[in-house]
């Protein structure tokens, strides 16, 4: 039984096409980053929840959600309409194990994000944990096209930062731009293209691995990484890399 706590909208951001994120002040407990909460909202009569990574970082406040309008699905659609000022429901506390304790420390850490799944490793990365335990951290952002590329502003202040430490890569498969590459993850590890911008390797005595967003991308880069000798990561059993997976 999930514990639910109410919350309020203080900021709506309408990035474009069906992307969003909503800030939200409620007094959940202190969390980690890459956790997520349950979000929902009474829909005829019946309360709709779903799991939504968190994308401030434990430090900041409001509470911060993105995620993309899915037409057909029972909460986004009504999530999207929400105004500042408006009420919604949120689990008392956040869960889920894909946060810094799960990773191996090794030269590079790599975070292959699809679609809205960029956000979690935002929280991740406002924190000092990660910069602290690698040299170098490659994050890869996987999305349909330049509309879909979020956070800019985020990444950019990460990178004035961070600077060498964080090389940030875009992948898009349905449109092409300058700066980013084309086609999907796994494509790109495929053909060597992805290796050869973030000027780095991954293998498994310099890389941990973490992956998140649509099924398809997880499967088929566990595939790859498991022909190269790369092994999920369990609590007993150290190996390289760990997983989440939204849809
Ligand atoms: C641990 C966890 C964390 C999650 N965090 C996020 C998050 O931070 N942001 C986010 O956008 N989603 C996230 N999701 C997915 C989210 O919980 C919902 O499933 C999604 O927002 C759709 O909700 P819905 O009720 O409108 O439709 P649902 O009934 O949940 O789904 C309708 C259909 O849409 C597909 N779908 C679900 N999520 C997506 C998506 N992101 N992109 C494309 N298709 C999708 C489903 O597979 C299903 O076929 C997370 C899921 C999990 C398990």
């Amino acid at each position: 039984m999930v514990d639910w706590i109410e919350g309020r909208i203080t900021g709506k951001r309408h990035w474009s096409q069906a992307l969003y994120s909503l800030q939200i002040e409620a007094p959940l407990e202190s969390f980690q980053a890459g956790q997520y909460i349950k979000v929902a909202l009474d829909v005829d009569g019946e309360r709709v929840g779903r799991p939504y990574s968190l994308v401030n970082a434990p430090q900041e406040q409001p509470l911060e959600i993105y995620f993309n309008e899915i037409p057909e699905g029972p909460l986004t659609p009504k999530l999207s309409d929400l105004e500042i000022g408006d009420r919604l429901w949120i689990s008392a506390k956040a869960s889920g194990v894909f946060t810094m304790d799960n990773v191996v420390s090794r030269r590079h850490l790599w975070m292959l994000a699809t679609g809205t799944a960029l956000g979690v490793f935002l929280s991740m990365l406002k924190t000092a944990e990660p910069w602290e335990r690698f040299e170098r951290i490659i994050l890869v952002h996987g999305a349909r096209n330049t509309g879909e590329l979020a956070y800019g502003e985020t990444i950019a202040a990460l990178q004035a930062q961070h600077e060498e430490a964080l090389t940030f890569i875009t992948a898009l498969t349905r449109d092409s731009s300058e700066t980013a590459l084309q086609g999907r993850i796994t494509h790109l590890l495929e053909n060597g293209l992805l290796e050869e911008a973030a000027g780095a390797k991954i293998n498994a005595d310099d890389s941990h691995l973490m992956m998140c967003g649509n099924s398809e991308m997880i499967k088929d880069v566990r595939a790859w990484l498991e022909a190269r000798g790369l092994h999920r990561h369990k609590r007993h059993e150290p190996g390289h890399y760990t997983t989440e997976q939204y849809h």
